[in-house]
């Protein structure tokens, strides 16, 4: 015999909901600092975890899309695009340009053995590049000193088409800044035609005057994430978050002092303490790392974790939510549904010990999304 599920299958009450209109109103807010630069928006690792085809409506207002991975690329243009499409990485293999061809990417260029693949490549329509430079990030690029005789070599390529000119800051977000790399960069590229690149979401946001050029490259404020947390929050930069989590309470257990919470009984009750046990765990991708103190929403108020994350719960302190019970919304970060509150990406992140990037683009598979509303 066969078992046949009911249908439909109630899930587990946990939920990510995307939100077009913070998208839209983060990619607008970048779109001020940008003054007159194009707006590539980053949608790489399945747009910073919230899934592309979900960011698609929000973020369809940018000027083209920037992403890593070609079945991304072909995902951006299934879903109509015609706009410009980089590869920020370029090709990993001489077979991806094919795919450039035929999609019409535009693709870094940010080593020899790429230049090597191009001048090998059998097109009959130029392709567009963006020459990168290593000005001191020291991952991707051309040193200084190389620059200028990789951009003649692609410059005398028939597969070639317009070279842009590209470099990735490392400090844009803290205290050393910008001002050594873009004096490298300006130096070398002062005499050189084509479009420039150089500013992600932090130089965009912090260095506007100087770094636009003629694309900027924002990911992270898409998403609601300051770039500079804890320097600046996102409420300081004026950005909404795009991704809610959210579960439900599955319990409430009321302790004395001296009982203790969960594995290790890492916590110890000092007096009488009601605590509830909500639906997510580090099996969804809310990290293990957070612990006691951890910043949580009940019922949109906030509170904090107590004990330890196990793979499928919880555990929360309920003291200023004195009324929650089984079924009560518990909000990890993004927006109460209950009373519009907020807990930013960021301070969750802050008490894993790691940025609002990593948690977004953690969210485990078995975490369902909410259709998005458009
Ligand atoms: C990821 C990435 C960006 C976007 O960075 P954020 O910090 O999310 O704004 C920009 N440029 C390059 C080359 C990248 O790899």
């Amino acid at each position: 015999m066969v078992y046949v599920f009911p249908k439909p299958i109630m899930p587990r009450p946990i939920l990510a909901t995307v939100h077009t209109d913070a998208l839209r109103h983060n990619l607008d807010r970048v779109r001020r600092s940008a003054l007159d630069a194009r707006v590539w928006a980053v949608v790489k690792a399945n747009a910073y975890g919230h899934g592309i085809e979900r960011v698609y409506e929000g973020l369809r207002g940018a000027d083209g899309f920037a992403l890593l991975d070609l079945a991304e690329a072909e995902r951006v243009r299934a879903l109509g695009w015609r706009g410009p499409v980089l590869l920020l990485e370029g090709v990993f293999d001489a077979r991806d340009l094919e795919l450039c061809s035929r999609l019409d990417l535009w693709h870094t260029v940010h080593c020899d053995e790429q230049i090597d693949m191009l001048a090998a490549h059998k097109t009959l329509k130029p392709q567009r590049v963006f020459l990168k430079m290593n000005s001191g990030m020291n991952r991707l690029g051309f040193t200084p000193e190389r620059f200028g005789s990789a951009w003649t070599r692609l410059n005398a390529l028939t597969q070639v088409d317009e070279i842009s000119l590209m470099t990735h800051f490392s400090d844009a977000d803290g205290a050393r800044g910008i001002a050594h790399q873009l004096e490298a960069f300006e130096r070398v590229t002062q005499d050189l035609p084509g479009e420039r690149s150089i500013a992600n979401s932090a130089a965009t946001l912090r260095h506007p005057g100087q770094t636009r050029g003629d694309w900027v490259r924002p990911g992270i404020v898409l998403y609601g994430s300051a770039p500079d947390f804890p320097v600046n929050d996102a409420a300081h930069w004026q950005l909404q978050p795009t991704m809610t989590l959210s579960t439900r309470l599955l319990s409430v257990q009321t302790l004395k002092a001296g009982d203790t919470i969960g594995y290790g009984s890492n916590f110890t009750a000092e007096g009488p303490l009601t605590i509830g046990v909500a639906a997510i765990g580090y099996a969804d991708g809310y990290p293990r790392h957070c612990n006691t103190g951890t910043p949580v929403l009940v019922n949109g108020v906030r509170t904090r974790m107590v004990g330890r994350v196990s793979m499928d719960m919880i555990t929360v302190d309920l003291t200023p939510v004195p009324d929650a019970k089984f079924g009560t919304e518990v909000t990890l970060w993004g927006r109460s549904t209950v009373t519009d509150a907020v807990l930013p990406i960021d301070d969750v992140a802050q008490a894993a010990g790691t940025v609002g990037y990593e948690l977004m683009c953690a969210v485990a598979p078995r975490v369902p999304f909410a259709p998005v509303d458009e």
